[in-house]
């Protein structure tokens, strides 16, 4: 598989004038040499690189590519194509699915995994999303369970709208085809133009969530939080190479308040310190995955639809504080029939209805997590079994059900919290946070 990096920014906001964007030093190398280098070692040894704007400067750097291992096409384009304009121009070399990376990202991505997932799942092409702490001015996109990209939602977007939070992070593997929707003349942009276009148009694209590091750090002050993530060693931290400690969190009664069963977006109601409690997460760099129990839908009080927007609403409310879920697991099952609208095919004994550890074992393998180091926070005791069925430790919460449900045995929690904030101060002190 070829990777083409975009190179053509003219990185003006950060200053430069004898170089283009792609070649910002980022703790004294060029940036454009860190994505040669990641590229390569992921394996991708045919790169194409897309300039522009001082096109001289990068090809002098990389020449051929030999000198870095690699083997490197120079496209210039003559005038700005936009990112879709520019890959349309280089079409004659892309004839199998290739990578697509932006030459002002700084990240640490298992790129043969995402290329992998790609060949699984098919369509015109598959983009790396993820949460970010400001969803209200990003273009934003709902995916399927079947992680299919269902909608688009550009930027701007209304006053007090409810925001599903998931963003694509400017990294794609795309088939030849997608290049088909990309007029044939003048400037184009994927993100704002192709791909709400192939999904208007029924055609499939993948969204690949992960918590891997992928942020662009085209302004000073986004090239300085880059350079201290380097540093700090976060993006390393953050890459499926390592196995590393999550945070789980129930939905009902911990994230929300428990009112038996959310039917409706507006029925939603955030618990109080929810947003702060969740951003202290976020700030430390452990992912934070909601695991929640829905059997309402297997009883045909919800639909998945309605949920999406349920948890669009809990998305919203979060990011009021700035804060984010870095995935979500829902069990939609229910072990026992009898309701007047079920849905019979989800009426099972399934394996991720809490108390088993399903969707934790699930969120394990998708993000490559250490459950023994993991935690996660409930406030059934259904919640803290589950946890120590797949090996991690759990806090019981004095909201919500505070631990009462009859129907569950119950089982010892590692520490008992009155709030959610008391708790995430535990665990982020007990993973040494
Ligand atoms: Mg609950
Ligand atoms: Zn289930």
């Amino acid at each position: 598989m070829k990777a083409v990096v975009l190179c053509g920014g003219k990185g003006t906001r950060l200053g430069l004038t004898d170089r283009p964007k792609a070649m910002v030093p980022v703790a004294g190398r060029p940036l454009l040499e860190r994505l040669v280098e990641d590229v390569r070692d992921a394996g991708f040894t045919d790169i194409v690189l897309l300039t522009g704007h001082l096109a001289e400067v990068i090809e002098a750097h990389f020449g051929d590519g030999s000198a870095f291992g690699v083997r490197i096409a120079h496209v210039r384009e003559g005038e700005p194509l936009g990112t879709a304009g520019a890959v349309r121009d280089a079409r004659h070399l892309l004839t199998e699915p290739f990578l697509v990376l932006y030459g002002d990202t700084l990240l640490d991505v298992d790129l043969a995994r995402m290329a992998a997932f790609h060949a699984e799942h098919g369509g015109l092409g598959t983009l790396f999303v993820h949460p970010n702490d400001h969803p209200h001015d990003s273009d934003l996109l709902v995916a399927d369970a079947d992680h299919r990209i269902r909608r688009f939602l550009p930027k701007p977007h209304p006053d007090g709208a409810i925001l599903p939070n998931l963003v694509s992070a400017a990294l794609y593997v795309l088939d030849p085809a997608a290049i088909d929707a990309v007029p044939a003349d003048g400037a184009s942009d994927w993100g704002r133009d192709i791909f709400p276009a192939i999904v208007a148009a029924g055609g499939r694209l993948n969204a690949y969530r992960s918590v891997e590091y992928v942020k662009d750090i085209g302004t000073p002050a986004r090239l300085a939080k880059g350079e201290a993530d380097l540093a700090s060693g976060r993006v390393a931290r953050l890459s499926h190479r390592h196995a590393k400690p999550a945070l789980f969190l129930d939905r009902d009664g911990v994230l929300n308040v428990e009112i038996n069963g959310v039917h409706r977006a507006q029925d939603l109601e955030l618990m109080p310190d929810a947003g702060n409690a969740v951003r202290r997460a976020n700030a430390a760099g452990i992912p934070v995955i909601c695991v929640t129990n829905q059997p309402d839908i297997a009883k045909g009080f919800l639909t998945e639809e309605t949920l999406g927007e349920v948890m669009a609403a809990l998305d919203t409310g979060l990011a009021a504080a700035g804060a984010y879920l870095d995935d979500i697991f829902v069990c939609p099952h229910h072990p026992e029939r009898g309701w007047p609208g079920e849905v019979a095919a989800l009426k099972i004994d399934c394996d991720c209805r809490k108390p088993k550890p399903g969707m934790l074992l699930a969120a394990a393998e998708r993000h490559h997590l250490d459950l023994s180091r993991s935690w996660l926070i409930g406030d059934r005791h259904a919640d803290i079994a589950a946890a120590h069925a797949a090996g991690a430790r759990a806090v019981l919460l004095r909201t919500g059900h505070a631990g009462t449900d009859a129907g569950n045995r119950r089982a010892d929690p590692d520490h008992v919290a009155a709030t959610l904030t008391d708790a995430v101060a535990f665990v982020m002190k007990a993973m040494g946070q």
